[in-house]
């Protein structure tokens, strides 16, 4: 473990910290939705990407407090803020954070945030860009920063040219290899 790494772990575990902090305060001052667990039809979208190692995910599916500021679904730690949308592929995309977090702890987030920050978030050249990645020299999967590789698992999900890629089977085969309990949660 390098200096680097401790800070992202460290600057990680302090965001999430403070989401949960929100998330608490307003689950209790009812300001969110219930959390509640995976319908048949989302466990069998994330079974058909994960083999089921995703089965306990968390979902909040419409009004989110203070995280509506963000116009988009996101996830904290294993819960899967939906923001109302319904799109499997985007159900994937935040699946795979809830990977990251499972597979990485809190630094994932931080190198999700770090990715926005320096590339933008715009559809080409910024973070969600796989293909820019591959193209910066990061050509395997396991080396595109977080917001690239869930882009690139929901790209798969939607059946576009990525599904057939050597990326897509090395992708697939690091989500669903068995996953370890949470850390720290
Ligand atoms: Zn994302």
């Amino acid at each position: 473990m390098t200096w680097r790494d401790v800070a992202m772990s460290a600057a990680g575990a302090a965001v999430l910290g403070l989401g949960r902090l929100v998330a608490a305060v307003q689950r209790f001052a009812a300001l969110q939705d219930r959390e509640r667990p995976l319908t048949t039809a989302e466990q069998e979208v994330l079974r058909r990407v994960f083999h089921g190692s995703l089965d306990d995910v968390r979902v909040v599916e419409g009004r989110a407090g203070l995280f509506d500021v963000v116009p988009h679904p996101f996830t904290l730690g294993t819960t899967i803020y939906l923001k109302g949308r319904r799109d499997p592929g985007l159900l994937v995309h935040e699946a795979v954070h809830v990977w990251q977090y499972r597979t990485r702890g809190a630094r994932y987030a931080t190198e999700a945030l770090w990715a926005q920050a320096r590339y933008g978030t715009r559809p080409v050249g910024g973070a969600y860009d796989w293909r820019a990645e591959v193209r910066r020299g990061r050509t395997r999967w396991r080396d595109v920063n977080p917001e690239a590789q869930a882009q690139f698992l929901q790209e798969v999900w939607d059946g576009g040219p990525a599904v057939r890629s050597a990326l897509a089977r090395e992708a697939l085969e690091a989500v669903r290899a068995p996953v370890g309990p949470s850390p720290g949660h």
